[in-house]
């Protein structure tokens, strides 16, 4: 995690502390700074390279001055931005009076551009889909310069391309979005410890017939029969009679001060995270109101918390394992990655519902495993042998998170890459639009 490499040029990088030496351009006026640009960029809490320019542009666009809320609708809750408005930014507009996105991810430094071009989906997917199936239009900018609106009634292909298009497609200008009524901004929760994998799943699928929020944690250094044993959390937005009066006061946070040495982050220091985070949870069963913030995104509460990860940084291998697969797949999977010695000091569940209309993206009915893995001179061998079991049962990876898959990997499992490419190619034809992931992955000239 280099801040600098003597040449004049910052290092741009993912949220994995990998990185390439280059230029930010930032400007309030996204139209004017997009129009030769090749990517752009918002918060970079996407892990890997996806946010980062091939090594031979090394710049890009970053959106976070242009952040203005441009319009509401009270009565029909849609709201358009520009697309560098941050999620933090929004959940203090909108949620103390009563609204929130339908669709968030862990952590609320995102951009909005950024949450369309991952197609976030969050703890609620097996409810409401991914972000994307509530945003109705798009504001872009494209390769050929012009600046057009596109939706599902107006230039469809661009638009269901550019919603989990990793920013391949154009800039994202403006987003307009169909936000959610809440009834109170406190969360109602409820979390269990759970003894294994197999239990994981079972749990995870009847908390969702209940509740639309739900996700796990995971303890990887527990072999055996406890193998996969964690914390599972669900719930849903408190309704006024059970929940506080006033509204919830903002949460302190800690800041990372440094990066730590990468031989701090050894199987000790992770079995002794893990064995904390699963006591943490005493009684077995817990019910109770709590905030928004400790509910959405306990993560936030540490800025800067991936310089834990040390000077080499990691890598979050994210997959998801459709339910054709059986229940068993998981468990063989973090068997790959516990042989090999693999440790991992996050590693997150979640059930995924139907897939959405982003021609790229990320879930499809199955179950998601995000494993955080610091990076070591075997991590490329760890992630190939990750993606051939994915590969064999038919899932596929999180293009957000990845930077170690190989390209003839990833060609076979995504057999909706030729139509993406496609309309790609109809709106890009010289191929100028381009990232160092789609360098790296799909081809693109470095
Ligand atoms: C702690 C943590 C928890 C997370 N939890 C989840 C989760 O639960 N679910 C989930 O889906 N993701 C999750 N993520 C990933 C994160 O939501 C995505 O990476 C998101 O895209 C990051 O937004 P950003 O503004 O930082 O985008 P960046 O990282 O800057 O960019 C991400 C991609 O979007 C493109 N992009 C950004 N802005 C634009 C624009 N204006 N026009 C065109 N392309 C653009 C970039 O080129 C890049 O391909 C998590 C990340 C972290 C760090």
């Amino acid at each position: 995690m280099a801040n600098g490499n003597g040449s004049g040029l910052s290092m741009i990088e993912g949220w994995g502390g990998i990185g390439v030496p280059g230029r930010e351009l930032r400007s309030e006026n996204l139209e004017r700074v997009t129009e030769r640009a090749v990517l752009s960029r918002g918060l970079g809490r996407s892990y890997g390279d996806s946010s980062l320019p091939p090594a031979s542009v090394g710049e890009v666009v970053n959106t976070t001055l242009a952040d203005r809320l441009l319009a509401f609708d009270e009565e029909t809750g849609l709201m358009r931005a520009e697309a560098g408005l941050s999620l933090f930014a929004l959940n203090r507009i909108f949620l103390p009076r009563g609204w929130f996105v339908p669709v968030t991810p862990g952590t609320q430094f995102v951009t909005l551009g950024g949450m369309v071009a991952s197609d976030v989906h969050g703890k609620e997917h097996h409810a409401r889909g991914c972000f994307g199936e509530h945003v109705t239009r798009l504001k872009m900018r494209v390769a050929d310069g012009r600046v057009l609106w596109c939706s599902d009634e107006q230039h469809g292909d661009l638009f269901r391309a550019t919603i989990g298009g990793m920013g391949l497609t154009g800039h994202i200008l403006e987003v307009e979005v169909r936000m959610m009524r809440i009834p109170t901004a406190w969360i109602l929760q409820e979390s269990r410890r759970v003894d294994d994998i197999d239990d994981f799943i079972a749990r995870l699928k009847d908390a969702s017939h209940r509740l639309p929020a739900t996700m796990g944690w995971i303890d990887l250094l527990t072999r055996g029969k406890n193998m996969g044993r964690g914390t599972l959390m669900a719930g849903d937005f408190a309704s006024p009679d059970i929940a506080p009066k006033r509204f919830p006061k903002p949460l302190p946070r800690v800041t990372m001060p440094f990066e730590l040495p990468s031989w701090t982050v050894d199987r000790w220091s992770v079995r002794a995270f893990n064995t904390a985070y699963y006591w943490k949870h005493l009684p077995r069963e817990m019910h109770g109101i709590v905030h928004w913030e400790t509910f959405f995104y306990p993560l936030d509460m540490i800025r800067h918390w991936n310089r834990m990860y040390g000077t080499r940084g990691f890598t979050q291998y994210q997959c998801v394992l459709p339910d054709a697969a059986g229940p068993s797949a998981p468990r063989r999977l973090l068997e790959i990655l516990t042989s090999r010695g693999g440790a991992s000091m996050l590693c997150v569940i979640k059930n995924c519902g139907p897939e959405g209309k982003g021609i790229l993206s990320f879930p499809m009915p199955g179950t998601s495993i995000a494993l955080d893995i610091p990076v070591r001179d075997d991590t490329q061998q760890l992630v190939d042998a990750l993606n051939e079991f994915v590969l064999r049962e038919g899932g596929r990876i999180y293009l957000t998170k990845d930077q170690f898959t190989r390209p003839e990997h990833f060609r076979a499992m995504e057999p909706r890459l030729p139509k993406f490419q496609e309309i790609r190619a109809k709106w890009d034809p010289e191929q100028r639009i381009r990232s160092a992931q789609s360098v790296r992955l799909f081809g693109d000239k470095p």
